[in-house]
C-alpha cells in the first residue's frame, strides 16, 4: 500500500490530479473524474430506484443556517467564511496598497450572508419547513463542500464532493432507512473490490464540551462509518457516513409529520474523492487492468 506521499506523487505522475499551493486543494483531470462520476452514477441510480427526489444546491449556505444548526458551537475550525470588499471599510486605493505591498487586507472586508457549505445536506433542511406527506420524503443530492482541515493526507481534502441521500419522516422508518443504507453501501463497496470496515463513529466536535457530544453520539449509535484502506492498512479512512439526527432539524425548521410532531431525519453520505482514491489505491493507477467487473460497474 502506498504511503500518503507516495499516493500523492502517483496521482500527479499518472495524471489524476493537478497540484495547487494549498494542502487539500487539487485540480481533477478527466482520468480521475470518470471514475468519480462512475461511482456517483451508481449512487444516483440506487436513489432513483428508491424513489428519491433529486435536488441541487450551490456550494454555499446561508450564514443563518450555520447559526441555527449550532455549527459554530461544534465545528468552528472547519467553517469557511466568505468575505468581500465594502467601501465603508476603507478606500479602494488603501486596499490596493495593502494587496500590492503583500500585507493582509482583511480589515477592508465584510462577512457576506453566506458561508461555504460544510455538508451537502445542510442547505436542504430549511427548504422542508411545513407538513410532510404521510410517507415522508427522500432526497438525493451531490455538492462540493468545504472544510478548513489542511493536511498532507491526500484523502483529507479541504474542498471535496459529497453524495448524500436524506430521509425525512417518522422515527422508525427513518432509522430503518439509515440501517438499510449501511448494508446497501457495504455491498456496493465490496462489489467494487474494497475491503470495508464498519464502526460506530463520532464527529470531530470542538473542545472539552465536544468530548461529551462525541461520547453521546457513540452511545446512541447516531453515526456509523464505513472505512477502507487508502494510505494505510491499519489506519483506515472513512468513505461513507450514515447519520441519524433524531428530531434536531425537524424541530429547528418546523418540519412536521402529518400528526404535527416534528419529523426525524437521517442522512447518508459518500465522500466521492475518497471512494475514487480507495479504488485507485486498491486496483492501481492503470484503470485498463482493473478487474473487468469493477470497470463494468463504473462504466469505465
Ligand atoms: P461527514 O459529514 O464528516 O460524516 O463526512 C461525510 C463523508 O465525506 C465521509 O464519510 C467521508 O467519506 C467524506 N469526507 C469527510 N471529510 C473529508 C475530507 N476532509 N476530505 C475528503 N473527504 C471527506
Ligand atoms: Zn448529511
Amino acid at each position: 500500500m502506498l504511503t500518503r506521499k507516495e499516493l500523492t506523487d502517483a496521482l500527479i505522475a499518472h495524471g489524476f490530479w493537478l497540484p495547487s499551493n494549498v494542502p487539500g486543494v487539487w485540480g481533477r483531470t478527466e482520468r480521475f473524474e470518470v471514475i468519480l462520476e462512475g461511482f456517483d452514477s451508481i449512487v444516483s441510480d440506487i436513489a432513483r430506484k428508491a424513489g428519491a427526489e433529486r435536488v441541487s444546491f450551490p456550494p454555499v449556505i446561508e450564514r443563518e443556517v450555520i447559526r441555527n444548526t449550532g455549527y459554530m458551537e461544534s465545528f468552528p475550525e472547519l467553517c469557511g467564511s466568505i468575505h468581500s470588499y465594502r467601501e465603508e471599510r476603507g478606500s479602494h486605493p488603501d486596499l490596493i496598497r495593502q494587496v500590492e505591498a503583500g500585507n493582509d487586507w482583511t480589515e477592508f472586508l465584510e462577512p457576506m450572508p453566506v458561508t461555504l457549505c460544510p455538508a451537502a445536506c445542510y442547505p436542504l433542511y430549511p427548504t422542508l419547513s411545513g407538513s410532510l406527506p404521510e410517507s415522508g420524503r427522500e432526497i438525493d443530492l451531490t455538492s462540493y463542500v468545504f472544510r478548513a482541515e489542511p493536511s498532507d493526507d491526500p484523502a483529507r481534502l479541504q474542498s471535496f464532493r459529497m453524495h448524500e441521500n436524506v430521509r425525512i419522516g417518522k422515527p422508525d422508518a427513518v432509522k430503518r432507512w439509515r440501517d438499510d443504507w449501511v448494508e446497501r453501501a457495504r455491498d456496493l463497496l465490496l462489489s467494487l473490490g474494497l475491503e470495508t470496515d464498519l464502526a460506530v463513529a463520532a464527529d470531530p466536535f470542538f473542545g472539552r464540551g465536544g468530548k461529551l457530544l462525541a461520547a453521546n453520539q457513540i452511545a446512541e449509535k447516531l453515526k456509523i462509518e464505513i472505512s477502507v484502506p487508502i494510505t494505510s492498512a491499519e489506519e483506515l479512512t472513512a468513505v461513507a457516513s450514515f447519520n441519524y439526527h433524531g428530531d434536531k432539524f425537524g424541530t429547528t425548521y418546523g418540519i412536521a409529520l402529518p400528526d404535527g410532531d416534528p419529523a426525524h431525519t437521517a442522512c447518508i453520505g459518500f465522500g466521492l474523492e475518497r471512494v475514487t482514491l480507495a479504488l485507485i489505491a486498491t486496483h492501481g493507477t492503470d484503470v485498463r487492468i482493473w478487474p473487468a467487473q469493477v470497470r463494468e460497474q463504473l462504466s469505465l
